[in-house]
Formats: structure tokens, sequence, C-alpha cells
């Protein structure tokens, strides 16, 4: 039988506190900048794995295709493209050297060159994104988008049950948790006005989604099908994917998204690879009026079970938990995304990332944004500090988290945290 990283019975000798989000079943990959440069990296509990030290003393040997000058990098793209035959495989392996009884166990030397405390490390930006993607894929949020900005009784677009919409978002301003992010300027039509200003954007807004990063290269021309998308996708993140309402609301006609849109992305650094997040796929939310053309089709479970959580964390310090909500919510999902992306020959590269369109769920606690969540201003939220939100303010920190827990299981993505600082 063959080894189940997965497996809940595993148990690590490496500490794993009961609320970590990186058990043994996670192995999750990442890049961590240390003084000699920028590592290849998992992680366990509260350490970061630096792999080339793993390779150095010969741990890695038994990964057929490994190419060991993947490990010292800037970016997880080359490491990604050796295939999932290979990530896969070092998943595995990283596995059983966690695994209690190992060798890597009682080797005290490379251990002490492998192993670094999270705290003490800067995780930097996973991968070089060549092309971002934002989709638009959950139901109740594009109803509730619907129901505010035009007709309550047709709240979808006609053309929303039959495509999984989406628009090409800019890959050059996405970054890794940690990254502040000025408040952005920008040409704004104000309610009633007859000609519009320029200003500080004054409904600067989080979108809580998730966003897969693309494993496998295609050549322009190519489709991917529904039923092999998922050999196309290496790993998720969670994605913070900033939206400046007042500027997006005047320009968005008739193209869609832009300058309220590419001034910032966020993600976390840790991808956590499909492999680990196979126990958490639960089924999708049924799609039969109408029912998707056949190249959307798909069989089994598609969705995730990832519950998703947003903080507002204000000057103050005194934080409040605005939703919780879950990607299971997804009506579209990730291999109908990627198969709808290349239908017409679109070539995708390893390091794009296709984001989910923020993932909102029935209730007000589980909307993705402050837009759906203070019902466009109409419903502030009331901060423990005594202050309201309706949009985010400048000193205030979003932070986004999300984990999958199963059979006493959790694995998750540890935080994608960002601030927001005044104009620049
Ligand atoms: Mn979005």
């Amino acid at each position: 039988m063959s080894y189940n990283a997965n497996d809940p019975r595993l148990t690590s000798w490496v500490e794993v506190p009961s609320d970590s989000d990186f058990s043994i079943q996670n192995i999750p990959f990442g890049i961590c900048k240390m003084n000699d440069g920028f590592h290849v990296s998992s992680a366990i509990g509260n350490q970061v794995i630096i792999l080339s030290a793993l390779a150095e003393n010969g741990y890695l040997k038994e990964v057929e295709g490994l190419d060991d000058s993947t490990l010292k990098n800037e970016f997880l793209n080359d490491f990604i493209s050796l295939g999932k035959s290979v990530t896969s495989k070092v998943r595995e392996t990283l596995s059983k050297l966690l695994s209690v009884g190992s060798s890597l166990e009682q080797d005290a030397a490379t251990r002490k060159a492998a192993f670094v405390n999270m705290e003490s490390v800067e995780m930097t930006m996973p991968v070089r994104v060549g092309d971002y993607t934002d989709f638009y894929s959950s139901r109740d949020h594009a109803t509730n988008v619907g129901k505010m900005f035009r007709d309550p009784e047709n709240a979808l677009l006609p053309n929303w049950l039959h495509i999984p919409v989406g628009y090409h978002g800019r890959a050059s301003s996405i970054v890794v948790s940690g990254t502040p992010l000025h408040r952005p300027m920008g040409q704004q039509m104000p309610a009633g006005a007859d000609a519009p200003v320029y200003g500080a954007c004054k409904l600067l807004d989080f979108e809580l989604e998730m966003g897969f990063v693309v494993g496998k290269d295609t050549k322009l021309g190519d489709r991917i099908s529904v039923h092999e998308a998922e050999d196309y996708i290496f790993g998720l993140v969670l994605f913070n994917d900033w939206s400046a309402r007042d500027i997006q609301k005047w320009e968005y006609v008739p193209l869609g998204p832009f300058l309220g849109k590419n001034f910032g992305s966020s993600i976390s650094p840790w991808i956590v690879t499909l492999e680990a997040l196979e126990p958490f796929k639960t089924t999708s939310p049924a799609q039969d009026a109408p029912r998707p053309l056949p190249y959307l089709q798909f069989e089994g479970d598609k969705n995730y079970d990832i519950d998703l959580e947003v903080d507002i964390v204000p000057p103050s310090g005194e934080s409040k938990t605005v939703c919780r909500s879950n990607f299971k919510f997804m009506y579209w999902n990730m291999c109908q995304q990627l198969a709808h992306h290349t239908v017409n020959g679109c070539d995708v590269n390893v390091g794009d990332i296709c984001a989910s369109g923020t993932i909102s769920g029935p209730e007000r606690g589980s909307f993705g944004s402050m837009l759906e969540i203070s019902w466009r201003g109409t419903m502030p939220v009331d901060m423990p500090d005594g202050s309201v939100r309706k949009f985010i303010q400048d000193g205030d920190r979003v932070v986004m988290r999300g984990f999958g827990t199963k059979d006493g299981v959790r694995v998750g993505f540890g935080k994608v945290d960002t601030e927001i600082l005044p104009v620049k």
C-alpha cells in the first residue's frame, strides 16, 4: 500500500500546538529569506523547515527527479515546475522524516541546520506571479452586489449561472502577508455630483478570497478539461483582493475592474497543496437550474470545506471578527474556473494565480466584504474600542485565516495580515 501523508494517525516528533495550522498532515511550501538568501521551505508547528539543508545531508535522496538547485531560490516556480510526481514525493518524504521514530529525529546536527523558528524568519512571495485572474464565483456575493447596485428582483446578471465570470487582474501588485499597502488615490463620482473628483479612496474594502496557484504550463491553443484540471493546480493560498469601492463604481462600466482593484492584493505565504486538502473535499452547490454547458460539467466532490474568517484590528489593537465564511460556498469550483479560463485556448503558466472571488455565505455574518457586511455603509459594525467601521480606515489591519478540520486533524493556511497606511 502506498504511503498516505494525510493519515490522521500520523504524529510528529516536532511539537505541534493543537491550534496550529501546520500539522504533519499539512506540509505546505513557501519561500523564506535567511541571511544567506532565499530558500524553498515547509512548515510544521512553529518551525520552518529549510529543504536545502535536508538535501545537503542526504535526506531527500529518495525523491527521484528532485533537482536540488531549485531549493535555493527566490520563488517556488522552478520547484513546482518539476511536476507533481516530484513535489508530492517531497511532501511524502518530509512527512516520513517528521514522523515519530524517523532517522531525522535522532540527527541533532541536521535538525539544527534545517529547522528555524517561524517568528525569526521572513516569509516572502512564494511564487513569481506571471498572470492573475479574479473570478466572481460566490452566488451569495454576486447576489448581494446585484441587489445593492442593480435590481433586487434580478440580482444575478443573465450570464452568471452559465459562466464562471472573471477578469484579468494585475500580477505586479500582489504582495505577501505583512506588506503594508497605502490607501489609493483615484477618480470618483460622489453621489449627487455632476462631475467626478480626484481624491483619496473613501470606501476601502477587503475581499475574502482563496487563490489557486497553477502547477503546470499549457501551450497557447490548449484547453484544460474540467476532468484534468486538478493536475494543473499546485495548491491554494488565502487571498485578500483589496477593493476601492468608490473608484470601482465609477470606472467599471463597460470594461470591468481596473484601478479600484490593482493597487494591491495580498496573499498568505504558505501554499497548501491540493493533496493536503484532499480530505476536506465536499459537495458543491447544485447546478441544475440551469445545468452548465457540457464543458463545465464535472463529477465528484470539487469543493473544499475550509473555514475562513476575517478580523479587523484597529490601531487600538482590540480586534473584531467581522466575517466567518467557508470555501465550500463557492458555486463555481476551481476545476470549472480553469476549464473555462482555457476553453478559448488561453495559456496558463506555473505560478499564475486564479482567485475565487469574494467568498460570502448566506448570512450577514458570513459576508466576505465590508460592502456587504455594512450593506453599502448603511449598517456600520461596532468595534470593541467604541469606534465603528463601514469600510477600512487608515491604521487598520485586516487579518484573514483559513483552515480545515477533520478527524482531529487541522490543515490551515496561517494568515494574510495587511496594514492599511494613509495615502502616500
Ligand atoms: Mn475579487
